[in-house]
């Protein structure tokens, strides 16, 4: 008999409590699932950086003498083999928060565990809490898991050496693999680790400044998320390494400090905010299909994949030029800044009225990092789908004007526009005819029009009762993974304070 180790996002052998539960005879498997990657929001970038990181897997399972076994197909059948061969005692794995396709996938593998009388042991992913059935305890129940030790890499477990390991294939399914990309992020522990230990000793010090422009927020940002998408480092060992930069940092005198705290603190807010979203995958995964308020669900009308609005915006060419840029830099590097994002998401929903599933899977197929966790509730609240966030309708050129005030991020990406001064890169249509296509809507009417939409919906009889009802599964009770802290009650203070003067204004 042997115990099957299920490898799915937590391409990690540290900090992997399901291979530290595993005992005896232990068979670490990957199942590359054809029907998943053939989904809507796959994409040959995220197998690039996925296949990229099994590799890594691979060595980093040979070093403590279990082979990596990669097999194609789905996943009962694979099981069902292995069972057949070996007979296996025991699976373990993490609990993933995945789309509706890999939950479907559990519950097929459920099925056949309970039919063949395999436990199934699964293991909590760190920051997410499965059936939660009390959105007031979320915090303190995340916060209680990051404080566990770290598991280190498990010894003396013992192969199943008669079982061949498997190619890793270089594509999941037939498909294309052209999908623009130009740049792939390094994949794997080190590259996870070299990144989060330079942020710290120096990158991170203009983050709060600089992770909103596109100029200069690739160098600022963390760049952690495609890593902790596929769990090559795990959300508890990225925030226990920045809680204790941050504690050193504060401890140091302000001039030898490479970076402010404030910028690990910041840093520990997003990876907060990282779990608080996935949980509301988690608590509710409809959310990849079905807006969280209903009268945004009633309002949805869908977009066809080849509706020419939706297809000059994921081409980038609504004649938006920094818009256009984002864009197209995201097709080039699979990354974006988060400001960047929202405002392709919320300019897609609210100016082009486009539904904001199809615009959302132009996008999650973009991201080298996409995490359907967070991607769903982000695309969600972007595009006012909630009720329970105020609606923000970003201007993409005063973004631009602001983000890019030279239009050097323009001339960039858009190089037929780099002759002309910053202003008409901004806005090509106030210079000669003819240079750049014009904007396909006129960007104040069409935000006049959504926010008229949208505060007609909010004043429909229930909207209220219903975003309560939103609010208590899944809003934010402002507790941090890094609770009893003086800069994040400074923080949360400062924080209240903006949204209250925010409240029931339109961002434009
Ligand atoms: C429409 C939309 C879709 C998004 N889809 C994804 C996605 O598929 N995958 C993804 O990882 N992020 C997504 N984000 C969140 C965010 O934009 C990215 O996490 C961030 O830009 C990644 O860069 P970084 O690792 O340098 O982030 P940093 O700023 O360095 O933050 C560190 C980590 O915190 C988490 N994080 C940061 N910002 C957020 C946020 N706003 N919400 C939740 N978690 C956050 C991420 O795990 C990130 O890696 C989306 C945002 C929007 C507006």
């Amino acid at each position: 008999m042997i115990e099957v180790v299920w490898f799915k996002r937590d391409l990690r052998v540290e900090d992997h409590a399901a291979l530290s539960a595993a005992r005896g005879r232990v068979l670490c498997l990957y199942v590359v699932e054809p029907g998943y990657w053939q989904g809507e929001d796959a994409s040959p970038r995220q197998w690039r950086f996925t296949r990229a990181a099994l590799c890594d897997l691979r060595a980093r399972l040979g070093a403590l003498g279990l082979p990596l076994v990669v097999r194609r197909g789905e996943v009962p059948a694979v099981l069902a083999d292995l069972h057949a061969r070996h007979g296996i005692a025991a699976l373990h794995s993490h609990e993933e928060t995945g789309n509706l396709r890999t939950y479907a996938r559990d519950r097929a593998v459920a099925r056949f565990c309970r039919a063949h009388g395999i436990p199934w042991r699964e293991q909590p992913q760190p920051g997410v809490i499965r059936r939660l059935d009390d959105r007031d305890l979320w915090a303190r129940r995340v916060a209680a898991q990051m404080a566990q030790p770290l598991l280190p890499p498990p010894r003396g477990l013992l192969p199943v050496v008669e079982e061949p390991e498997g190619e890793i294939p270089d594509q999941p399914c037939p498909w294309s693999p052209e999908d623009g990309l130009i740049t792939l992020q390094p994949a794997g522990r080190e590259p996870a680790l070299a990144l989060l230990d330079s942020f710290l000793a120096g990158r991170g010090a203009e983050y709060r400044r600089g992770m909103s422009s596109p100029l200069t927020a690739g160098r600022v940002c963390s760049r952690l998320s495609p890593h902790l998408a596929l769990g090559s480092l795990s959300l508890r060992e990225a925030v226990r390494r920045v809680q204790a930069a941050r504690e050193e940092l504060e401890a140091m005198e302000a001039r030898a400090r490479p970076i402010p705290p404030g910028a690990a603190h910041s840093l520990l807010s997003r990876l907060h905010w990282r779990a608080h979203f996935m949980q509301k995958l988690e608590s509710e995964p409809e959310l990849e299909i079905r807006a969280a308020h209903p009268a945004a669900e009633a309002a949805r009308r869908p977009t066809p994949p080849e509706e020419e609005r939706l297809r000059a915006w994921a081409e980038g060419r609504t004649g938006w030029p920094f818009l256009d840029a984002c864009m197209r830099a995201l097709t080039a590097t699979g990354w974006l800044t988060f400001r960047m994002r929202a405002m392709l998401q919320a300019v897609a929903s609210h100016h082009l009225g486009l539904d904001w599933r199809a615009s959302g899977l132009v996008l999650a197929r973009r991201f080298t990092d996409y995490e359907p966790g967070i991607h769903w509730p982000q695309v969600q609240m972007q595009s006012a789908a909630t009720g329970i966030n105020t609606p923000r309708l970003y201007d993409p050129i005063k973004q631009g004007l602001d983000h890019d005030p030279e239009g050097r991020f323009i001339a960039r990406w858009i190089p037929e526009l780099a002759p002309l001064p910053p202003v008409l890169r901004h806005m090509p249509w106030k210079g000669e005819a003819g240079l750049y296509p014009p904007p396909l809507l006129d960007a104040a009417e069409a935000a006049r029009a959504a926010r008229e939409r949208l505060a007609a919906q909010r004043r429909a009889p229930g909207f209220e009762a219903a975003a309560r009802a939103v609010f208590a599964r899944h809003g934010s009770r402002q507790r941090r993974l890094h609770d009893d802290d003086p800069l994040a009650r400074r923080a949360r203070a400062a924080a209240r304070a903006a949204r209250a003067r925010r409240q029931l204004t339109l961002d434009l």
